[in-house]
Parts: structure tokens; C-alpha cells; sequence
């Protein structure tokens, strides 16, 4: 449990509120996307180590996954949203889109979901990354690469 994990009143269960609609449809679109190229490969490297997955696998992460919008204060107040097991917290911040494709909150959602659904990917989950998580400067450095690879996978860059 690194920084960007830690909530404030710990010890209180975190206030979950109902399933996210937003999060649900984009979490569609984006697993819809991945689908449609489940082949394509993305090679992901952080602190100079590396590995290597696929679109499909991508998809079926997300498939799996439990999204849980979050509104309870992140500590990072930059944070989106959060993976833990097979939970993904998305905060207020990242249920609005942020900023990752500006003046596009929809695509900047699909992002978000992409990336959490490296998070516990096989291939993470062979690398110290996995381990890693939320810990500095793991915690920043793996934005980038991340984020890259979803836009990537979604075939919104080269
Ligand atoms: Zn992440």
C-alpha cells in the first residue's frame, strides 16, 4: 500500500458508492475497442524492465474486473483511479475524464480504464511491477508507459 493507495480515515470502511454508469459504459467502449484488435501487441517498460502484452488480454482484465466509482477524497488529488485485485476504484477526478486527451472527456475515460486494465495483467504480474505498486517512485513512473500503451492498444497512437 503505497501513498496513492491511502485514504484518509483508514480505519472506516471507504464510502463505495453504487456502480458508476459513466464507468460502466466506457469500460464497454474501451473493452469493445480492445476486442475488435485483440492481437495487437504493446510492449510496456518501466524502470528498465519490460513486458509485453496484448489488446485481448487487456479486455478480458477488464472483464473481470469490478469498477467502483470512488468518491471519497484520493490523496493524490491528481489521482484517477486505483486497481486493487480485482477491484477498480475510479475517482472523481477520473470519473470526469481528466485531462489525458484534453476537451475529449469520453476517449480520456477509455484511457483510464485501459490502463487499469494493465494493472494485474499476466505480464505485470511476472515483474516486480506488480509488487510495486503505488510505491515511489513505481507509482509515477509507470503513468507514462501506461497510459502510452492504452492509447496505443486503443489505436488512438501509433
Ligand atoms: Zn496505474
Amino acid at each position: 500500500m503505497g501513498p496513492l493507495l491511502r485514504r484518509k480515515g483508514r480505519t472506516s470502511r471507504p464510502r463505495r458508492s453504487s456502480r458508476s454508469p459513466h464507468s460502466r459504459s466506457h469500460t464497454t467502449s474501451a473493452v469493445n475497442k480492445l476486442e475488435s484488435n485483440k492481437d495487437k501487441p504493446v510492449s510496456i517498460k518501466v524502470g528498465g524492465k519490460s513486458f509485453t502484452t496484448t489488446a485481448g488480454s487487456i479486455a478480458s482484465n477488464l472483464l473481470r474486473r469490478d469498477f467502483v466509482a470512488d468518491t471519497t477524497e484520493a490523496t493524490d488529488a491528481n489521482a484517477l483511479a486505483r486497481t486493487s485485485g480485482p477491484t477498480t476504484f475510479v475517482y472523481g477526478v477520473g470519473l470526469k475524464g481528466g485531462d489525458l486527451i484534453p476537451g475529449n472527456s469520453n476517449l480520456s475515460r477509455e484511457v483510464i480504464v485501459t490502463h487499469e486494465g494493465i494493472h494485474g495483467d499476466r505480464g505485470e504480474c511476472q515483474l516486480p511491477f506488480h509488487e510495486l505498486l503505488g510505491i515511489p517512485p513505481y507509482d509515477k513512473d509507470h503513468q507514462q508507459p501506461y497510459n502510452s500503451a492504452a492509447l496505443q492498444l486503443l489505436g488512438l497512437s501509433q
